[in-house]
């Protein structure tokens, strides 16, 4: 097969021999020819006795399974309808952690779950959200985010040391380690002991003594089995208490959170953390949410990827296409997927563009390259230049989105308070302001550009390295243009009409702080769009600039253009431990925060982390921090 480029991954070559799957590659079955799903229950499932674990694990808790090699998800799907038919179900949270160098194509997967008629709509569910063949991991959320998937598409290697988990469980699949040595490596198998802790256990159909041995020797104890259908034997272990020497990780919720800042990072990871069942106060000086930068009416779902399929771009993309998932309940109710066009706007944006498809592949559900002919049939209105088309983006309306995020019986506003002094007391943060004080175990600033005011208050000395960036939107009346069907995104954006407004802008100031609507911002929104679409207006544009309506909203940027999203422990020694920071999205907040807020909600709950180590790292605080120089006596 021809060498797939980044960010595209290679897809299993299937080979359906009566209607089963095998792979050509390895030459091995994904699942016994006779019953395969009565295999997965009487290999992984039973084995690690899912059911009886499942029915004791504590309230808002999670239960974490990693697996070796995902393939057609049927051990996933396994794994799921026990814990469903748990009742533990409506309390906890299954997190299902899993590995694939080559994912099968949505045909493939959708053809192959066809032959489990019982696991039909768990299956329906899966191929819904199952993620683009891109390299990476995908966190995805499943019965209403009462399970979390994470799939890393790429080598179990590289995916166990890039991620951040402690599994209770093991499946360790992949096809016979004749077949396939390279699942089976020492390495691997001493990353299974890293991710483990005292009671894990593991089940695997094979009985070879090299693999038996090297689990005994990172720790656990094994035990032959009965081996399903013609297997004599198969393999189930454990690693007892007494020879584990590194504590386990913390996988107990945070007893109380507060986040101050209730614009899109705080609604969404107040709802995200509201939903795993940990209680939230919600602070903000506005009596409701999404006041501030993210109030809004209309606002794109889009990132700019870059021509290098680095860190930076992974990240974009990532957010991207996680961002599509998690909106998707609410489409018509603040998300609208209307597909979103990247205009290649004049020669610079035109030649990147090519640079850009000349040197990644992406799959088309991602987005694809389209000329100005089919750029008008897709926007509806006429387009003088080509460009990228996101069949999956779209509009949100970010102020009515972050009222409804806010709203959920696990989350407590704390509205109107101006906080005045951040400080730990005891053990514990104590916010004071107007109202009486909150006393808490974490607070998470996700204040925008207030954010360095607030970390003044919290004993901050140093500086940030975030830029204020004013931007002023501009609202179209919906009779004086032709209004697209989706959105255009280029020197400006703009937004389908709705409720008789179509939203275009935003102006960028640097140097202009005023919170003041001014007419200068709409003229430049005005003659940006009419140079970018001049055939949008039914008649003339707008001269009375004056009696344009917009909103003005101040965006939080860093010196390194990438969103901050992580613990300020250890910065200035540990008088901070316990505070985090969710800023500096810029103009992509829409598109970053559901990722991000994701990952602050596993960071807070100590469940897998949905970013690899090496994004964890784009987003650190720390980076923006220069730390006050100290006085010389
Ligand atoms: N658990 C799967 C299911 O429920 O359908 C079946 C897994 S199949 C037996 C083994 C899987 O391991 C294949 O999908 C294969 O592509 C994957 N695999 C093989 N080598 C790998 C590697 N080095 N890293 C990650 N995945 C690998």
């Amino acid at each position: 097969m021809a060498e797939v480029t980044a960010p595209a991954i290679e897809p299993a070559d299937i080979l359906w021999q009566d209607g089963v799957p095998e792979s050509r590659l390895f030459g091995d079955v994904y699942f016994n020819r006779d019953n395969g799903l009565e295999e997965t229950r009487h290999v992984f499932i039973r084995p690690n006795r899912l059911s009886e674990r499942f029915a004791r694990l504590p309230d808002n808790t999670a239960f974490v399974i990693a697996e070796f090699g995902f393939g057609t998800g049927l051990n996933f799907l396994a794994a799921w309808q026990a814990w469903r038919n748990s009742p533990a179900s409506q309390r906890t949270t299954l997190h299902f952690v899993s590995a694939e160098r080559y994912p099968l194509t949505r045909e493939d997967l959708t053809r192959a779950l066809a032959l489990w008629p019982e696991l039909q709509d768990l299956g329906n569910e899966l191929i819904q959200h199952y993620p683009p063949l891109v390299r990476g991991v995908h966190r995805v959320l499943l019965d209403g985010g009462r399970v979390r998937l994470t799939l890393y598409f790429g080598d179990v290697l590289d995916a166990w040391r890039e991620l951040e988990f402690t599994a209770d469980a093991w499946f360790l699949d992949g096809f016979a380690p004749s077949l396939n040595p390279g699942m089976w490596l020492d390495d691997a198998i001493l990353q299974i002991r890293h991710h483990s802790k005292p009671g894990t256990t593991l089940a695997t159909f094979t009985a070879v003594g090299r693999i038996r041995r090297a689990l005994i020797d990172r720790g656990f104890t094994m035990t032959k089995v009965e081996g399903f259908g013609r297997k004599r034997e198969m393999l189930t272990g454990v690693i007892p208490e007494s020879v584990f020497e590194t504590p386990a990780a913390d996988t107990r919720k945070p007893a109380s959170v507060a986040i101050i800042g209730a614009g899109i990072a705080g609604t969404l990871l107040a709802r995200n953390l509201a939903e795993r069942g940990v209680d939230v106060l919600l602070v903000d000086g506005a009596n409701s949410a999404g006041n501030a930068a993210s109030g809004n009416l209309q606002g794109a779902l889009y990132v700019k990827l870059g021509v290098e399929f680095n860190a930076q771009t992974q990240l974009a993309l990532s957010s991207l296409l996680f961002s599509q998932r998690y909106y998707a309940p609410y489409r018509n109710n603040g998300w609208h997927p209307t597909g979103l066009l990247q205009m290649a706007w004049g020669d610079s944006e035109r030649q990147r563009q090519e640079r850009f498809l000349d040197r990644n592949h992406y799959p088309p559900e991602v987005l694809a390259p389209v000329d100005a002919a089919e750029a008008s049939e897709r926007t509806g209105i006429p387009v003088e230049s080509g460009g990228l088309w996101y069949t999956h983006s779209g509009w949100l309306e970010p102020a009515a989105l972050c009222k409804t995020l806010a709203d959920h019986p696990n989350i407590r506003h704390c509205f109107g308070m101006e906080v005045q002094d951040l400080a730990k007391c005891d053990g514990q943060w104590v916010i004071a302001g107007s109202g009486p004080d909150i006393r808490v175990d974490r607070v998470v600033l996700c204040s925008g550009h207030r954010t360095p005011e607030l970390a003044s208050l919290a004993g901050m000395d140093g500086f940030f390295r975030f830029k204020t960036i004013r931007g002023q939107v501009s609202h179209l009346p919906e009779d004086r243009i032709h209004s697209p069907e989706a959105v255009i995104c280029g020197p400006r954006y703009l937004n389908p009409s709705n409720k008789g407004i179509c939203v275009t802008g935003a102006t960028f100031d640097l140097h202009d702080l005023s919170p003041r609507e001014s007419v200068d911002s709409h003229r430049e929104n005005l003659a940006e769009l009419t140079t970018m679409l001049p055939g949008l207006w039914k008649n003339e544009p707008p001269t009375e600039t004056e009696t344009l309506e917009g909103r003005v909203g101040f965006r939080c940027t860093t010196h390194d253009y990438q969103p901050v999203a992580g613990s300020l422990d250890n910065l200035e020694g540990n008088k901070l431990d316990g505070l985090y920071l969710f800023t500096g999205l810029g103009s992509k907040g829409l598109t970053y925060a559901p990722l991000l807020a994701e990952f602050l909600a596993d960071k807070l709950t100590g469940q897998p982390v949905c970013l690899p180590r090496s994004l964890e790292k784009r987003v650190n605080p720390h980076r923006c921090y220069k730390m006050a120089k100290t006085e010389m006596t």
